[in-house]
């Protein structure tokens, strides 16, 4: 079974005494609940990171990254690589989300090689993929995804594969208030799996986590969440206060 995931992404977003007093207050609640069908991650700012994992060690919180250098290690100012993410706690990292796409013009290559990074350093890839306005209205939704998957995964086998979650998110829906609908989740996820299923095995596109995002909050996470192909989701705005995420976690909780 796909592993079910609340994941937050906070951008930049919180200084450091805050961002640690919303990881408290989740550390607080998780202790409660004991989660038993999510696992729950925060992707804070890099400079959060080690505090962070340090708090939330005894709990479900998984910590990751926002991004990771391509690069292993050297002479590449304001680079953070994916050993540092390592061995300051996280567990996973967020990989090609839009906002590096589109800001910092990553490519194919580079998405592809951070990947190998974060994998060399046992950290989980939360590799995001999706489609802008244009695109969506243009029809070319399904080949932008297809083109993104094969574009950085294309390269790597099923058994690679089985440890890394996908993160469908619609440019469109980012930050906008707009979601897509139950139904356009649905559709491009299964969409994913049978990319997927065609590309590999039918085992790996039922198995692979694939997590939907853009204005995910809680008067929509049931109806999102609910989808048959949907594991959950990578949210960012709506992570920023305890209070929310914690509401976004009951709700997967109780319907992934
Ligand atoms: C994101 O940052 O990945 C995201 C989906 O943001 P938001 O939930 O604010 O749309």
């Amino acid at each position: 079974m796909a592993r079910k995931i609340v994941a937050g992404n906070w951008k930049m977003n919180h200084n450091l005494k805050e961002g640690l007093e919303v990881v408290q207050a989740l550390e607080a609640y998780l202790l409660k609940i004991a989660p038993k069908n999510v696992e729950t991650v925060i992707a804070p700012p890099f400079i959060h990171i080690a505090q962070a994992a340090e708090i939330s060690k005894n709990t479900h919180l998984s910590i990751a990254g926002q991004d990771c250098s391509a690069q292993e290690s050297g002479a590449f100012t304001g680079e953070v690589s994916a050993a540092m993410l390592k061995s300051a706690g996280a567990e996973l990292v967020i990989i090609g989300h839009s906002e590096r796409r589109q800001y910092f013009k990553e490519t194919h290559a580079q998405l592809s090689a951070k990947v190998e990074q974060a994998w060399a350093n046992n950290l989980l890839p939360i590799f995001c993929v999706g489609e802008s306005l244009e695109d969506r209205k243009a029809g070319h939704h399904f080949k932008t995804v297809e083109d993104q998957i094969s574009g950085a995964l294309g390269k790597y086998d099923a058994a690679q594969l089985e440890n890394l979650v996908i993160a469908y998110e619609p440019v469109w829906a980012i930050g906008t208030g707009e979601t897509a609908s139950g139904a356009q989740a649905q559709e491009m996820h299964a969409h994913i799996r049978s990319f997927i299923a065609q590309q590999h095995n039918a085992t790996l596109a039922d198995e692979i986590s694939v997590l939907y995002g853009g204005s995910v909050k809680p008067a929509n996470a049931e109806e999102l969440f609910g989808q048959p192909d949907v594991d959950g989701g990578l949210i960012g705005g709506a992570s920023l206060q305890a209070d929310t995420f914690i509401e976004l976690i009951k709700i997967g909780e109780a319907v992934l």
